[in-house]
């Protein structure tokens, strides 16, 4: 992401330029001399269960408006990973759930983002679309709309969910997801 503003200073001087000692190079401020260091962001959610089925959300918001996914978005200052998958899935599900374990994590380097998602079961019946959200609701594997999932890391973590209950363990694993499989 490219800065156009200082953010300690307000200067409109940014310049790209190796700092002393690191191994790349960074947006500094020509005025105040701040580098703006840029990371990934956090992506965090939850596969929602309630017996054989899976909580999806249908998305009212820019990208892939319409398309489902799972309950999951940015995490927070001042939150923990599982603190983040609850206040995504209430805030887009209106639901309440209960963490089980850590499920899947997906790096996706081109797009600077880190997906986590825990596995959960949902404490009660009781959801309801959030504002982010069309639609929710509750999906048998068979009934699952694969090619209406938002992103890549929803249905690689689907995918894997239903093959991994089948053999009736649930394994947390990871893996890389590049531009060619992101569409
Ligand atoms: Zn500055």
């Amino acid at each position: 992401m490219t800065i156009k503003f200082c953010s300690q200073c307000g200067s409109g001087k940014i310049e790209s330029a190796l700092p002393p000692g690191d191994d790349r190079a960074r947006e500094i401020c020509a005025d105040c001399g701040y580098i703006h260091y840029v990371n990934p962001k956090v992506v965090v959610g939850s596969i929602p269960v309630w017996g054989e089925q899976i909580l999806l959300c249908k998305r009212a918001i820019e990208p892939r408006y319409g398309k489902w996914t799972l309950p999951a978005g940015f995490m927070e200052e001042g939150e923990t990973l599982a603190e983040g998958a609850k206040r995504e899935t209430l805030e887009e599900a209106g639901a309440r759930i209960s963490i089980e374990q850590l499920y899947a994590s997906y790096s996706l380097p081109e797009i600077s983002q880190v997906y986590v998602l825990f596995l959960a079961r949902l404490d009660d019946l009781n959801y309801l679309a959030g504002s982010e959200s069309l639609e929710v609701k509750l999906f048998h594997e068979h009934e699952i709309p694969w090619d209406e999932l938002a992103f890549v890391a929803i249905s690689e973590a689907l995918k894997r969910y239903f093959a991994d209950r089948v053999k009736g363990s649930y394994t947390p694993h990871f893996s890389d997801l590049r531009r060619a499989k992101i569409r």
